[in-house]
């Protein structure tokens, strides 16, 4: 490939890059992955890079599989697209609609496709709108959510979203669409236990359920744990709670596990972990780890059948149930299953990088450390005891101590001033040691320019 610098300066003119501020990359200079294996990215410098966030939380069997990259093309050469909109179906369709079924909880059985977590979220919304309007109560519209979740970038999934730049640009969100607090108890929970803050924030659905009327609100939609929102994992009391006020007014429950499924929190499925059961779940990301677009609506037999009774749900993209990616998706999960990535992921991977994730509240930086399965977060601070915010604008800390990982081969994430892993299933126990000294080394050089600028 061209050098470097050259493939720099072309990115920088011509490639436009989500959520990036464009003046900055090209004054730096994109960092130019070029391959992959297991854990370890490789740059066009030659640098090898340990990939603490599975690409953008996805490629949960780790890279470079085979297996996935012999079906992909006996798929395109046998047969690389054919539409499922005209009573026609194909075979990797209906294999991977099955196969879903029967890994989801509950009687979640029946499987839309999309191409992507955000337009599976749009699905959502229309579909439970649907499903309320072919139950004859079509005022039942508004879909409640939360503030700092994240649900995608289209009109739909960013107003179900909760992140407010994003509602500033754009006009977002759509009507119907309300939110509440998010149980972010490190942030926002004061002197209370996290168990009574875990209860207080899921009791703002009900007092918003009661102050719309339940008989306009047609669902709620959350991520099992927050992800983009900086890995928020609730406390225990929080999504029991969440499913009885959901029972009790009858609003259809939406897990957002574009994250968490597919082995991300130690099960299956983040709701399976976090003991709780949806009505529908939305699923891309880890459904075929990344190798190839796809997205999936998975709904219950109630919400099937009444659809089924009625007029048709005129919805759906030309992508929906590819051929290739379905065939990619059945492969990967397979892989886990039976390579028995996601057993081992929960059993010993998890527990292993808890008690290692967790041992670094022993840095002077780092207040919480929270973790579940393989995705986990620490909350940088400059005072433990009072869980106090630096005095630079929020996200400087957490940038600069990006960078620095960054510069040590480490691929880490912040979200304002949290740091973030979400690794492939696929590490292991040495190369989560590799990952801790390098997060630590970068948290060092984090305390060590505060001290030496004063900021600190
Ligand atoms: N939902 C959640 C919970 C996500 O984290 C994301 C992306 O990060 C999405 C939806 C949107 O998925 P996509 O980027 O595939 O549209």
């Amino acid at each position: 490939h061209l050098p470097t610098a050259e493939l720099q300066a072309l990115d920088a003119a011509h490639h436009m890059h989500p959520f990036t501020d464009s003046a900055e990359l090209a004054r730096k200079g994109a960092r130019i992955i070029t391959s992959a294996k297991g854990v370890w990215l490789t740059d066009s410098d030659g640098e090898v890079i340990l990939d603490a966030m599975a690409g953008l939380w996805c490629v949960n069997i780790g890279y470079g599989r085979q297996e996935l990259v012999d079906v992909a093309a006996r798929q395109m050469l046998q047969l690389p697209f054919y539409n499922t909109f005209f009573q026609t179906s194909t075979v990797p369709a209906i294999m991977l609609a099955k196969r879903l079924a029967e890994l989801a909880p509950g009687d979640l059985n029946h499987v839309f496709f999309n191409g992507s977590g955000s337009d599976s979220n749009d699905t959502n919304l229309r579909m439970v709108r649907h499903y309320w309007a072919a139950k004859g109560q079509p005022e039942r519209s508004i879909v409640i959510s939360r503030w700092n979740g994240y649900h995608g970038s289209t009109m739909g999934a960013a107003s179900l979203g909760g992140m407010k730049g994003m509602h500033a640009q754009g006009g977002l969100p759509i009507p119907g669409i309300v939110h509440i607090d998010q149980p972010d108890w490190w942030s926002e929970g004061g002197d209370m236990t996290p168990e009574d803050f875990g209860l207080e924030r899921a009791r703002q659905l009900e007092t918003k359920i009661l102050e719309l009327g339940a008989d306009k609100v047609a669902a709620f939609i959350a991520e099992p744990v927050q992800g983009a929102g900086g890995v928020i994992v609730p406390p225990v009391t929080y999504w029991p709670e969440i499913q009885r006020i959901c029972k009790q007014y009858g609003i259809l429950l939406i897990a957002d596990e574009v994250i968490t499924g597919f082995g991300r929190t130690g099960n299956w499925f983040g709701c399976q972990t976090m003991g709780f059961t949806p009505d529908i779940m939305t699923c891309a990301k880890g459904i075929t780890s990344g190798y190839i677009p796809l997205g999936a609506s998975i709904v219950s037999d109630e919400i099937f059948n009444t659809l089924d009774a009625a007029d048709e749900f005129a919805h759906g993209y030309t992508y929906a149930g590819h051929p290739v990616a379905c065939a990619v998706a059945l492969e990967n999960l397979r892989l886990l299953d039976e390579d028995g990535i996601v057993e081992r992921a929960g059993s010993e991977i998890a527990p292993y990088l808890k008690e290692k994730w967790e041992s670094l509240t022993d840095h002077p930086l780092v207040g919480e450390a929270k973790i579940v399965g393989l995705m986990g977060s620490i909350a940088l601070t400059p005072n433990k005891a009072t869980r106090a915010k630096f005095a630079s604008p929020t996200g400087t800390v957490g940038y600069y101590c990006r960078e620095r990982c960054f510069a040590n081969n480490l691929v880490m994430r912040h979200v304002g001033d949290r740091m973030i892993i979400s690794p492939p299933l696929i590490i292991t126990k040495a190369e989560i040691d590799i990952l801790i000294d390098r997060a630590r080394l970068s948290l060092d050089e984090t305390l060590a320019y505060l001290n030496a600028e004063g900021l600190n």
